[in-house]
């Protein structure tokens, strides 16, 4: 089974997101230094992680081809998963970059609308996932047209749905039983919210995303 450690990364971002909970007030993770990744090799070592995913944060491929830092970043993380001799995942919802996304594993791009579907392309052997916040707006009729058209593409070998999290960090439940009956006949994967697992931002080793924002708020 995989155990990821995950990179929260902030290099900025795009301000898209129509779900965003952090826009309005700045993302609250530490900004991405080259320095951060000092630890690590040995945080993979300590949590016994086979597999790195990286995310935000803001976007990770955010400015990708004008701000030198991203690209550097990427390729020291890339660097050393290949010491350590394991995977790694991205999380974006660019789906243009000039990021070497055959390198992952896995991508999973963050979507907004169907017509996102259309741009989403494998580059290598990756396994492509794509995924959706069940907002308010997405209605019945958007998610099966979604879901039949990952079904007959030869692009796209996973689709996920992701509960929506408001701005006090409470989950909000659209379509859920629509949704669970989905994930129940094999459709797609429905994601639960849940704030667990093993961070990893600037040196520091964290097993809750609010840990993080906390943290930045005390330094400050
Ligand atoms: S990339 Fe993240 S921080 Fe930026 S708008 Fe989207 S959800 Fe918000």
């Amino acid at each position: 089974m995989d155990k990821y450690l995950s990179i929260i990364t902030n290099f900025g971002c795009h301000g898209r997101c129509p779900y965003c909970i952090v826009r309005e007030n700045g993302i609250k993770v530490p900004k991405s230094t080259i320095g951060g990744l000092d630890k690590l090799e040995d945080a993979i070592k300590m949590t016994g992680a086979n597999i790195v995913s990286i995310s935000g944060g803001g976007d990770p491929l955010y400015r990708y081809s004008d701000n030198p830092l991203v690209p550097m970043y990427l390729g020291m993380v890339m660097g050393i998963c290949i010491k350590a001799g394991i995977p790694m995942e991205m999380h974006t919802s660019y789906t243009e970059s000039e990021f070497p996304y055959h390198f992952c594993k896995r991508v999973v791009y963050h979507l907004q609308s169907v017509e996102d579907l259309e741009n989403v392309v494998r580059r290598g052997a990756e396994i492509v996932r794509v995924v959706f916040v069940a907002t308010e707006k997405l209605s019945r009729e958007e998610i099966n047209r979604i879901s039949d058209f990952v079904r007959c593409s030869d692009q796209i070998d996973e689709l996920s749905f992701r509960q929506m999290v408001n701005d006090r960090y409470e989950t909000e439940y659209y379509n859920d039983d629509f949704l669970k009956a989905g994930h129940n006949k094999g459709l797609w994967h429905y994601i639960r919210q849940k704030d667990y697992n093993i961070y990893y931002a600037e040196n520091r080793i964290y097993t809750k995303f609010s840990e993080i924002e906390a943290d930045i708020q005390e330094e400050r």
